[in-house]
């Protein structure tokens, strides 16, 4: 049976980053290790840096692989930030899988010091994948009145195509290791904190916090299968160091009181990020989705703050995450969408793609079935404000649901001719 809002752990300070350059090499506090067998130095000093370089076949496409170059990686080996993140850290996750998954960022930071640390891979990617470059500054956006007055009801009030409708955000506690370096009690330092602010809240929001530690695996499943929890790491999350320690101090909250019933109100811990805080709800009335959200992570940002914690944010990049593809709004919008025919037209997913929108299955980023039902949100979470996006999807699905209509009655639709890329 699972527990209910076990006792969270007395409190401690949090570490402030300060950024640091600290060559790893030439380190003098960390001697080579001594065996029996000899000595082995982490890295030679002598080395070619090339020697290092890592190997990519014509099938890694991710946006690292396209802007890592043996210069840019010989300058940053030697670097580490103060929770000894290195260039190899960050990248693995697109050496291993690039061509495996469809996963096309490539690279997966360690705390916020990466972004200035590896600056010189970390800015050529953000500008490849969110068109947002050093110059350009995010902003924020989570007033629900600021959408269009159309879009403020039901874009299918008959619920013939749209299923349910989901807003997720990412946000990460300031001064904590991002989940891909974070250690277990930094992990149970999040987890803590996010469980007492989820306490504080009332009314609607009100709910119970629930362990892995404490589920069985059909338990564990049948939230996954709800679209309730996260998965379980695949390949990919293991090689992005997000499967450390894993089920530790990972877990979500849900704002009902047994966990046969189905919540609307969500928050994951240590999955990707710190929190992902989301609305889930049937039918297609997002605006009072992003409405209930902003309520909601406002309410645990103050739960948070009573705490001395707070979201990390910076002026420029927005709300900062460990996986560069969420930065800024740190959001997704999303709503299952029934598009029988218009779905299995070819050129479908490159049309959402030119419309700003990402296609993703049923369930999830890893599901590339057609079941007929698509997962239908934002392509981008930089660059634009929240309420820029919705509105995006909104019109977007919108219009994927007229086209499915003319298909319905016989007419045509060319995906590969319709709509400029936004
Ligand atoms: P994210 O990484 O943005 O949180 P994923 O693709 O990993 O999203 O999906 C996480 C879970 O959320 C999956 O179970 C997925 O099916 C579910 N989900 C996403 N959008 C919706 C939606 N509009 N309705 C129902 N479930 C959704
Ligand atoms: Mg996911």
């Amino acid at each position: 049976m699972l527990k209910q809002l076990r006792p969270v752990a007395a409190l401690t300070g949090a570490t402030l980053f300060t950024a640091s350059l600290s060559p790893t090499s030439s380190s003098p506090s960390s001697p080579p290790a001594q065996c029996a067998w000899g000595s082995f130095p982490s890295a030679d000093p002598k080395a070619d840096p090339l020697d290092d370089y890592p190997y990519f076949s014509p099938w890694h496409r991710s946006a690292m692989r396209r802007n890592m170059t043996p210069d840019i990686y010989a300058k940053l080996l030697p670097l580490k930030t103060s929770t000894g993140y290195t260039i190899n850290d960050l990248i693995q996750c697109g050496c291993s899988t690039g061509y495996t998954l469809p996963r096309n960022m490539g690279v997966m930071t360690g705390d916020p010091e990466c972004y200035t640390v590896f600056a010189p891979l970390l800015n050529p990617i953000i500008r490849d994948y969110h068109d947002f470059s050093e110059s350009s500054q995010h902003v924020t956006d989570l007033d629900p009145t600021h959408l269009k007055k159309l879009n403020q009801q039901d874009l299918d009030p008959k619920k013939k195509y749209i299923l349910s409708s989901r807003i997720r955000v990412s946000r990460s506690i300031e001064g904590i290791p991002f989940p891909a370096a974070a250690s277990r009690s930094q992990m149970r330092r999040v987890e803590s904190l996010t469980e007492r602010a989820c306490q504080y809240l009332s009314g609607t929001l009100s709910g119970m916090y629930v362990h892995l530690n404490d589920m069985t695996n059909e338990e564990n499943d049948d939230l996954i299968q709800r679209h309730i929890l996260f998965d379980n790491p695949d390949e990919w999350a293991t090689q992005a160091g997000l499967g450390r320690n894993w089920p530790d101090a990972r877990g979500v909250y849900m704002n009902v009181h047994d966990v046969d019933a189905n919540p609307d109100f969500i928050v994951w811990i240590n999955e990707e990020d710190h929190l992902r805080i989301m609305v889930l709800q049937k039918g297609g009335n997002i605006f009072h989705v992003f409405e209930q959200l902003v309520a909601g992570v406002n309410e645990i940002e103050r739960g948070l703050n009573k705490q001395g914690a707070k979201f990390l944010h910076d002026d420029r990049l927005g709300f900062v995450t460990g996986c560069p593809t969420n930065l800024g709004t740190g959001m997704r919008a999303s709503m299952h969408v029934k598009l029988i025919h218009l779905g299995s037209k070819p050129g479908f997913k490159d049309m959402c793609k030119r419309m700003g929108l990402e296609v993703r299955g049923k369930h999830g980023e890893r599901d590339n079935r057609n079941s007929g039902i698509f997962d239908i949100s934002n392509r981008h979470r930089l660059g634009y404000s929240e309420v820029e996006l919705i509105q995006l999807v909104m019109d977007g699905v919108r219009t994927l649901i007229e086209l499915e209509q003319k298909l319905e009655k016989g007419e045509d639709a060319d995906c590969s001719k319709m709509f400029n890329a936004v």
